[in-house]
């Protein structure tokens, strides 16, 4: 299911998503993505196999959550945990994923006081998260029932089977309804617990996730706070200034969309614009290009990027705030997959401010100020930029033949004049100071919410100023394009391997 990209495209509820968006979680990890939508649509059983930390709870939590009646009070999901530690976690983040949804949820287990979950348990739960050997006490005391469980999970079910549970998980499957679905998760898959399914599963489905992915995946979240009218200078700037650059860039409307598209190839970018207007055939030619990496900047409109498949962006730029938090998440979720680091910036206009806001209060995310590089700090970057790819290339593979050349020319006595004007015809681009002025943030007195509180991102400000402070408008760093020397080729740095999942 490689289309799949964000919670939002699981089929979750909407009040689920916004108490996932306030829990933090900004994509579903893989098995998430693949067990969700099985579990929330079919009738079958399922075999879960991924690794600790990989976020099973809420892949067996969420479609439960989704699926189970509110408030009814009686047990409609048993999950089983070998440890107390287990139970209660698995409780805790179950808890935490049922938002606003009327449904109780009980942790049972041995060395807890009795008196406690007998009382708990005569108000009524919805959910029971239970070691064996105290589900097997409750279900003989009758003070457990068990003929209204809709689903029974076995969690970390080869840890169950090390503790010798086989025969208690036996005896309490013999107390659920014959129709209850049954989801087993496992780290490994042993021979006896295939034995297990077999003999009390029906159909099942097999999810297995490779053992190299993580979970938490992690979006570095910045914002600039700019003027509207040097936003493209912006994004050119960090472009050039950031060592890898794969994005998907977000425009408000498709008009805007376009134009940006338009003044990034313009300056010598491999772009394509993504948007309402793009037709079935257009918009698979311009996926493909941009998976492909022939195109390493794709400027989208959030409707147009709805479930696109593509992961691994270095960045996800902001371009325009969106108008919710929701798609704030839908978007970033697009970086920062399969435990890479992605980066999230968003540009954010005067007008802007309230919707930055917005995604602060609701989301709470640690969204970073941060502050574009200007004069001298644009030259190290460029420089240090240009290092690492010259570097990094001659890691690669050269030809015999390249290096036979390259000798030929040093021969000439040259050295240093040569590499200066290759690297020149290379990158293009300019290393003048000057033609990095500050871009200025907007004057905002008085507002609260002040921008003092919100911690600065990247180190001090660069010493040496550059001549130009003043801001004199228009789109682009001036001299931008060499004169003579060569095609000006700005193409960001896009290496595919490092893209491999
Ligand atoms: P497992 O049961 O596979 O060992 P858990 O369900 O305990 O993993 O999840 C491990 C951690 O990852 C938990 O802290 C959980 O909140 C977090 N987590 C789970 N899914 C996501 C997600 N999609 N995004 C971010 N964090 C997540
Ligand atoms: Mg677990």
């Amino acid at each position: 299911m490689d289309s799949i990209q964000t919670f939002a495209d699981l089929g979750l509820s909407a009040d689920i998503l916004s108490g996932l968006i306030k829990k933090g979680f900004v994509s579903p990890t893989p098995i998430q993505a693949q067990t969700i939508p099985l579990l929330l649509s079919g009738e079958r059983d399922i075999i879960g196999q991924a690794q600790t930390g990989t976020g099973k709870t809420a892949a067996f939590g969420l479609p439960i959550i989704e699926r189970i009646t509110p408030g009814l009070r009686k047990v409609q999901a048993i999950v089983l945990a070998p440890t107390r530690e287990l139970a209660n976690q698995v409780c805790e983040e179950l808890d935490s994923l049922r938002g606003t949804r009327n449904i109780s949820i009980l942790p049972v287990y041995g060395g807890q006081g009795m008196a406690t979950q007998l009382k708990a348990l005569k108000q009524g739960v919805d959910i029971v998260v239970a070691t064996p050997g105290r589900a097997i006490d409750h279900i003989e005391r009758k003070t457990l029932k068990l003929n209204d469980v809709k689903f029974v999970v076995l969690d970390e079910a080869d840890e169950m089977l090390n503790m010798g549970f086989v025969e208690d998980i036996e005896h309490i499957l013999t107390h659920v309804p014959e129709q209850r679905r049954m989801l087993l998760f496992s780290a490994t898959m042993p021979g006896p617990i295939l034995k297990l399914a077999q003999k009390f599963m029906g159909e099942y489905d097999e999810v297995k996730v490779a053992t190299k992915q993580q979970s938490a995946t992690t979006v570095e979240q910045v914002f600039y706070e700019i003027y509207e009218k040097d936003k493209l200078r912006a994004l050119h700037r960090l472009i050039e200034t950031e060592t890898e650059f794969y994005a998907l860039v977000f425009c408000r409307t498709r008009m805007g969309a376009d134009r940006l598209a338009g003044k990034l190839t313009e300056i010598g970018y491999d772009v394509e614009a993504l948007h309402g207007d793009v037709t079935q055939v257009q918009r698979e030619r311009i996926l493909a290009k941009f998976k492909s990496g022939h195109a390493t900047i794709l400027v989208a409109t959030d409707v147009a990027a709805r479930g696109i498949d593509i992961n691994n962006l270095s960045h996800v730029i902001n371009f325009d705030m969106p108008d919710s938090p929701e798609a704030y998440v839908h978007r970033i979720g697009r970086t920062g997959r399969a435990g890479k680091t992605g980066k999230a910036i968003s540009f954010v206009a005067p007008g802007e401010w309230r919707k930055l806001q917005m995604v602060q209060q609701v989301t709470r995310a640690d969204i970073k100020r941060g502050q574009l590089p200007w004069g001298q700090e644009v030259i190290e970057l460029k420089r240090n930029s240009m290092k690492e790819r010259v570097f990094a290339a001659a890691e690669g593979e050269i030809m015999q033949e390249f290096y036979d050349l390259a000798a030929d020319i040093l021969n000439s006595g040259k050295p240093k004049q040569l590499l200066a004007s290759l690297l020149q015809m290379h990158f293009g681009g300019n290393l003048n100071v000057n033609a990095y002025p500050e871009i200025r943030e907007p004057e905002r007195s008085g507002f609260k919410g002040s921008r003092h509180s919100l911690e600065r991102h990247g180190g001090p400000r660069p010493s040496t100023s550059a001549s130009g402070r003043s801001e004199k408008g228009g789109y682009f760093d001036r001299k931008e394009r060499p004169s003579s020397n060569g095609k000006f080729s700005g193409k960001p740095f896009f290496k595919k391997k490092k893209f491999a999942q």
